[in-house]
């Protein structure tokens, strides 16, 4: 490996998709000296490795729709710009809807998205069952159905975009856990890590789940939580079409996708409480594959091919955390994605470069996003989060 350097500009803490897309952005931009540090001995092992891999448009919120608008395109560009192909898949998202109250929202929702030019579609619930007639649907009273989202592989975008990073100039390394933040007169002088400390002025928190320790070393409390979240992929299911969506059961917080020749599927667990558990919790997987078997009864003929569990970075309003910390000069968060930051990653690195370079993003308002919303009371309300 190489030796640590004494001194950079920028220091990137967390080499999952934040962390790799921001520093792969800062370098495109021209800045030099930009450092990405990464605990694990792989980049990519924390949520992101974790993660279902979907992306999507439907969002209740504008902003996230937007953000998808922006970071979507930047996936389909992906290969062409980076080398690295990401095996994207456009298999569309399929929201079943089972009570009154969901078929009011997601109409509210279509009808914002619509607006905003993502041509997500209504379907009766007759339509959803002849759509998939996989799924054991009588209880489903309608769905919303958007053809352009879809999956694509996680570990690829951020292997794709340190590797990028690494030929503009960054420096990359794992195994290199940060330990401290220091500071001086209210701003960033140096991190200190398990290999040597660097001394810096700027630092990008992109720890994810674990972003809240970060903060803890600077002195500026994260309202970022981690919380368990577990899947499992079958053996191969040949009656599985190969056009089968992101099917997701709304009100159970449950969904499938195809993976390979079988399924993965995956469903939150309400009673989950915050920390940083990462083992499979068995009871809870015979709760989540009941209730996939009496939506999908062909999971009865399937094997367990493996299962995990990752944490989701949640923060009190399930929207991220953009941009500087006014407490700590020279101290950025990108964080708090709860749930669904892989397929925002590549916008937020991107953002984060603006941000920093230029001291505002630009090819996103994002300011309701930033750090002090919590403090003063700015909270946004999501829905579609599961
Ligand atoms: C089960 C599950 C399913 C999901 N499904 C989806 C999905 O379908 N679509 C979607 O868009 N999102 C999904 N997500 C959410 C998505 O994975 C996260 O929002 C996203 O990956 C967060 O990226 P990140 O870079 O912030 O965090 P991470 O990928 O966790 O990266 C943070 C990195 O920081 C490193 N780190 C932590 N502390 C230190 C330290 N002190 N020093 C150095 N390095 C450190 C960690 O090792 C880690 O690699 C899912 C998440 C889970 C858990």
């Amino acid at each position: 490996m190489n030796e640590l350097p004494k001194s950079a500009d920028v220091v990137v803490i967390g080499g999952g998709v934040m962390g790799a897309s921001t520093a792969y952005h800062l370098a495109l931009r021209g800045q030099k000296n930009v450092v990405l540090l990464e605990k694990q001995s792989f980049f990519g092992l924390g949520a992101t490795g974790k993660c279902a891999g979907g992306i999507r448009y439907q969002f209740s919120t504008e902003i996230n729709v937007r953000l998808s608008q922006l970071s979507l395109p930047m996936l389909e560009r992906f290969e062409e710009e980076t080398g690295q192909a990401i095996d994207l898949r456009w298999c569309g998202y399929l929201f079943l809807l089972t009570n009154e109250r969901d078929v009011a929202m997601f109409q509210h929702n279509m009808a914002m998205q619509n607006r905003l030019g993502v041509p997500t579609q209504w379907l009766s619930g007759d339509e959803v069952r002849w759509r998939v007639p996989q799924l054991a649907a009588a209880d489903v009273l309608a769905g919303t159905f958007h053809p352009g989202d879809g999956l694509a592989d996680p570990n690829g975008v951020v292997n794709g975009y340190v590797t990028a990073a690494r030929r503009l100039g960054v420096h990359a390394f794992t195994d290199t856990a940060v330990t401290s933040i220091e500071t001086s007169g209210g701003r960033v002088t140096a991190v200190q890590t398990a290999n040597g400390r660097i001394a810096c002025h700027t630092v990008v928190n992109a720890a994810g789940p674990w972003a809240g320790l970060i903060g803890d070393m600077v002195g500026a409390p994260l309202p970022i939580t981690p919380l368990r979240r577990q899947m499992l992929t079958t053996t191969p299911m040949p009656d599985i079409p190969s056009d089968f969506p992101f099917v997701i059961d709304f009100a159970r917080s449950l969904y499938f996708h195809r993976e390979g020749d079988g399924l993965l599927t995956g469903m939150s667990n309400p009673g989950e409480k915050p920390g940083f558990d990462e083992s499979v919790d068995i009871a809870w997987e015979e709760t989540h594959m009941e209730a996939a078997i009496t939506r999908l009864p062909l999971l009865a003929q399937a094997g367990r091919l493996s299962a995990w569990a990752g944490l989701y970075e949640v923060t009190p309003d399930a929207h991220p955390i953009f941009g500087a910390v006014p407490q700590v000069a020279g101290y950025y968060v990108v964080g708090g994605f709860s749930g669904h930051g892989f397929m925002h990653g590549p916008a937020a690195g991107l953002l984060m470069a603006e941000i920093i370079l230029d001291g505002r993003a630009s090819a996103l308002d994002i300011s309701m996003l930033d750090y002090q919303r919590f403090a003063e009371g700015r909270l946004i309300q999501e829905y579609n989060v599961v």
